[in-house]
């Protein structure tokens, strides 16, 4: 089910339009040598947050760093990747970690800017090019 765009979701549209059409801006920003530090950083926040509200052993699984046990108001849905780390609380099936692999090398590409692109792209799952690169059905979004 399609919902209409937030305010929040239409800023953020309106933001990146504007950012991606100053070549020179988009070219430094998806540089690796910004977007990487900017990934390296997402990774460090997800390991403070995981350390702090996981109650299990934080530790590499399926191509992502998962910090499981953690309660569920901490993540969206059955969990969140933030940079290397996926927060969750017991969704650790091969499908759900093979979906989570790809939005960690979304953060590697892109650094901290997929935080806004993110949003940008909308938070029905089933029309945002970044569930849909990681797999809809993977990840749970249509079965
Ligand atoms: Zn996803």
């Amino acid at each position: 089910m399609a919902t209409a765009a937030s305010r929040f979701e239409r800023a953020a549209q309106a933001f990146v339009r504007r950012a991606s059409g100053v070549r020179w801006l988009r070219a430094v920003v998806l540089s690796p040598i910004v977007a990487r530090p900017g990934y390296w950083f997402a990774t460090l926040c997800g390991l403070v947050w995981g350390t702090v509200l996981s109650l299990g052993r934080i530790r590499p699984q399926g191509g992502v760093i998962v910090a499981r046990k953690c309660p569920r108001w901490a993540f969206g849905r059955g969990g969140t990747t933030i940079g290397a780390v996926f927060l969750t609380n017991d969704a650790l099936s091969e499908n759900i970690l093979a979906h989570e692999a790809v939005h960690r090398a979304q953060w590697k590409r892109y650094g901290l800017a997929l935080i806004p692109l993110y949003i940008a792209a909308g938070r029905t799952g089933a029309t945002n090019r970044f569930e849909i690169e990681a797999g809809l059905e993977r990840g749970g979004y249509i079965s």
